[in-house]
This record gives structure tokens, C-alpha cells and sequence, in this order.
């Protein structure tokens, strides 16, 4: 047919709710629109901190995209994004080429290593559902392991979490609860393990509401997590980090968190990107590029407010996504004028296991069970914007106590 061809790439939240807006208007009959994505399911990124530490399982996070999406009106392709190819207008897959009239890059991140040595050969991260799998029956192997063992190598049960941002914090605090269980299991005495959190900065959650910080780094102490700030990790080796004192702190499980860049495959495709990610336009599309719109963890917008940019989170995605979809429609209509991505962040929630969280929304401090009642509201209504009560129902977390 004639009809214009729309490709997005990447089913995180971007992608899914980009396509999911272009499905219920008239954009999926004007237009074609082809939805790309590794795997056949949609996963909740934001999630991911709980099924790796096994306080979920890891099918909570995910669900089949065409039990969400209805694959009638869109178009969907199972493979992997190699390359694109902007002056030629096609995107190279793992196994065909695609060729687009107006493309979305939605393809999320991957950790920042810094080029750190020996992260990509020793550390674990998480990233999608099966790099959290790998980390959940890695920690269960030790503790199995180790029981079996006449003689005790202690470094078996110290798990390092490298970085104390919100990723850390939120796995290290989903360890607490999980360790207690493990020793259970495998008969340990609780004291034989060692969580440690190693943040390079002076301060956990370096930036955000001191008081808070305060409350989450107590009652992380208070459930046996050790803090080591002010202490950049220089190496990953196999037997442990080695710490910027020169100290070897030894483990056989380090997992990292020390921020995100870009998905690769943005930078490899020529793209002008800072830590892989492509500053955009007030329109989202791609500076130079009239085709391209980039929302997600693959874009990077500045706070006007502070001259910095955003820090990249799911919270921003969905409104861009938003953004993405009306803007594709308006060109698909022939207008000119598009929409300006205005992002309103409603604030930051974090949770620290069971039934404790922190956070801030709007001006409110939140702390404890009512912070963390919060966040899981929150992760409801994203699956509510998604696919309505009958998702929440399926997927949301429904109890709160
Ligand atoms: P994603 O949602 O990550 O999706 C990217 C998609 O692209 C995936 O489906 C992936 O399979 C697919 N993909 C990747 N590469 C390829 C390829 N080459 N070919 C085909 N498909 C590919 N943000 C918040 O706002 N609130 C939170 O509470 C929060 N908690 C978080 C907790 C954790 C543990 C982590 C890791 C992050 C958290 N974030 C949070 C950040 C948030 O998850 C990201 O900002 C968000 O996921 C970005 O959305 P996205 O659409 O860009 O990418
Ligand atoms: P981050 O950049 O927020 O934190 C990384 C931390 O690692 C920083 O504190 C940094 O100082 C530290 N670090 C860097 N290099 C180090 C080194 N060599 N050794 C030790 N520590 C080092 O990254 P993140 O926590 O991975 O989060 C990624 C994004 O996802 C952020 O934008 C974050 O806001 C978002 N996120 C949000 C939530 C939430 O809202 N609940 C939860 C998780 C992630």
C-alpha cells in the first residue's frame, strides 16, 4: 500500500505505550505501524530490582505484547535492532531490513560500566528478565554451594552492589529480605552474610532528600547492609572489587549499578550521542532528522530549571511517549505544527523492601509504608495506562500490606 510506514523500535515503556496510542487512533488505519522488539513479551524495567534478588517472579514483570497490544492494527516483528541506517531510511534486524517513513527509538539502556576493567567480564546487571534471572539463580548457587562445603570460603555470601543510586539502593534493599529466607533454606547463620553497597560519591542517592536518605540508610544498616561511601570501585575481578584504597573487598557476586547509558545500537548508527544518548528537539525528533523521534533512556532532554539534564526514568518515557504518538499523527495528517514535550515530574518513589519505601511527590516527603503504598500505586497505573483494569488486575501489585 501507500500508506506510510511507522517503525518503532524497542516494547519498553516508550515503545508499548507509543504504539499503544497510535492503535486506539487513526494513525493505525492511515498509517502502517510496525512495533519492533528482542522478545515477544513486554517487560516492567522499574521492576527488574525484585525477581533479581527473588523477592518476585521474574513472569510478574512481563506479558506477552500480543495479549496487550492488539496485533491486528499493529504490525509486530520479533528480532533484534542491529543498525540503523538514517540516510537510507531502513533499520537492520538480526534477520531482515525494515524500511520506514517515520522512525521511533525506544531501545532503552544498558549499565555504565565507565570502562571500568573487568565489569563486562565479572559483574552482573540488571537489565532485562533473563540478566535477573542469571542473578537470582547465581545468589541461589552460592548459598547451595556453600552449605555443601567442608571447608567455608566466606566471599560465597558477600553480595556487592556497586553504586547507591536508586537501582542499588532498591536491589540492596530487596537482598534484606531475601537473605533471611535463603539462610532458612539452606541452613546459614545469618551473620555469614555480607551485603555490601559501594557508592563512589560522599553521600547514598547522591542529590536527593538528605532526611530521607537518612531514614533509607538506617533502616538498611539496621537490616545488615553495610555502606562503604566515598569509595569508587577501580576493577571487577573475579574474586571480588577492588576498591579505590587499594583494598580487595572479595566476592563472588558483584552486581552493577553505577548508572546507564544509551542502547548501543544508537551509537553505532552514527548518531550524535552523549553517553549513548541522542539530545533531542522540543519535539523529540532527532536534531537534523525530521523522520526520528527518540524517547526513553536512548533520549536526553535538559531541565531548564537546572541546566542538567534529566536523569532518565520510565516516569518521562510515558509522557514522551505520549508526545511521540501525536506528533507521529499530526505528520501522518500533513500538519506542520507539532507538540512541545513538556515533562511534569510528579516525583520519585523508591522502595527498600517489604513494606518500606521513601520518596518524594510534589512537595511531600513519604517514608515507610505510606511511601511504600505509594509506589505501588504507581506501578498500577502504569499498567492501567497500558491496558486498563483488566492489566491491573493481571499484573498490578494488589496487596499492600
Ligand atoms: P525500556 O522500558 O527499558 O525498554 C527497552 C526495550 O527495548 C526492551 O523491551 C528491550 O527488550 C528492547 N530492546 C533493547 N535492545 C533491543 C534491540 N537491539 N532490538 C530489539 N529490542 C531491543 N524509572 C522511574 O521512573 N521510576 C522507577 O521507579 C524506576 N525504577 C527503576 C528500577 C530499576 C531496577 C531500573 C533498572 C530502572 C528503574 N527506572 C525507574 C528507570 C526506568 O526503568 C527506565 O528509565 C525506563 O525503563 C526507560 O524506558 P524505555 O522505554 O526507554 O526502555
Ligand atoms: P544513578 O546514576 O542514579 O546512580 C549510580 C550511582 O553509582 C551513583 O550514586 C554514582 O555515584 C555511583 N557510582 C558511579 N561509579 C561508581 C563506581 N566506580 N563505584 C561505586 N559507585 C559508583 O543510576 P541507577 O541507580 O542505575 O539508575 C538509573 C536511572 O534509573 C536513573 O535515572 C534513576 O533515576 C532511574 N531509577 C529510578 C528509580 C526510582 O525512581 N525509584 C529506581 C531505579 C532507577
Amino acid at each position: 500500500s501507500n500508506k506510510p510506514n511507522i517503525v518503532i523500535l524497542g516494547a519498553g515503556y516508550g515503545g508499548m505505550i507509543t504504539a499503544a496510542r497510535l492503535q486506539k487512533s487513526t494513525a493505525s488505519k492511515d498509517a502502517n505501524v510496525t512495533l519492533v522488539n528482542k522478545n515477544d513479551y513486554h517487560y516492567q524495567t522499574t521492576w527488574l530490582h525484585e525477581p533479581a534478588a527473588g523477592t518476585m517472579h521474574h513472569d510478574k514483570t512481563r506479558m506477552d505484547i500480543s495479549k496487550v497490544l492488539d496485533l491486528s492494527k499493529i504490525n509486530f516483528v520479533q528480532d533484534t535492532v542491529v543498525e540503523i541506517k538514517a540516510e537510507e531510511k531502513k533499520v537492520v534486524l538480526g534477520t531482515m531490513e525494515l524500511d520506514y517513513d517515520y522512525l521511533v527509538i525506544g531501545l532503552g539502556a544498558v549499565p555504565e560500566t565507565f570502562g571500568i576493567p573487568g565489569v563486562k567480564e565479572h559483574a552482573f546487571g540488571i537489565t532485562n528478565v533473563d540478566s535477573v534471572r542469571q542473578i537470582k539463580d547465581h545468589i541461589d548457587y552460592q548459598f547451595a554451594t556453600y552449605s555443601q562445603m567442608d571447608e567455608k570460603h566466606d566471599e560465597m555470601l558477600t553480595i556487592v552492589v556497586a553504586g547507591a543510586g536508586f537501582t542499588g539502593v532498591e536491589f540492596v534493599g530487596e537482598l534484606t529480605e531475601r537473605v533471611p529466607e535463603l539462610c532458612k533454606e539452606y541452613d546459614i547463620p545469618r551473620e555469614k552474610v555480607k551485603l555490601v553497597s559501594v557508592e563512589a560519591a560522599p553521600t547514598v542517592l547522591p542529590g536527593f532528600d538528605e532526611e530521607l536518605v537518612e531514614y533509607a540508610m538506617n533502616l538498611l544498616e539496621s537490616r545488615g547492609v553495610e555502606f562503604k561511601i566515598n569509595m569508587p570501585i577501580k576493577e571487577v575481578r573475579a574474586d571480588g572489587v577492588l576498591l579505590n584504597d587499594d583494598t580487595m573487598l572479595k566476592s563472588n557476586t558483584v552486581v552493577w549499578t553505577t548508572g546507564v547509558r544509551g542502547n548501543p545500537v544508537v551509537e553505532n548508527s552514527g548518531f550524535e550521542a552523549m553517553r549513548g544518548r541522542i539530545k533531542v528537539e522540543k519535539d523529540l525528533r532527532a536534531p537534523g532528522y525530521e523522520d526520528i523521534f527518540v524517547i526513553g533512556d536512548c533520549s536526553l532532554i535538559i531541565n531548564e530549571e537546572t541546566e542538567r539534564p534529566f536523569p532518565p526514568t520510565a516516569q518521562i518515557a510515558i509522557q514522551q511517549a505520549y508526545t511521540c504518538a501525536n506528533n507521529l499523527k499530526a505528520l501522518i495528517e500533513g500538519k506542520k505544527e507539532l507538540e512541545v514535550f513538556n515533562p511534569e515530574i510528579k516525583g520519585t518513589v523508591a522502595s527498600l523492601g517489604g513494606n518500606e519505601a521513601i520518596g518524594v511527590v510534589g512537595s511531600r516527603k513519604l517514608y515507610g509504608n505510606s511511601a511504600s503504598v505509594m509506589k505501588k500505586m504507581i506501578d498500577n497505573r502504569y499498567l492501567y495506562l497500558l491496558g486498563g483494569v483488566p492489566l491491573v488486575m493481571k499484573k498490578g501489585k494488589l496487596k499492600f500490606y
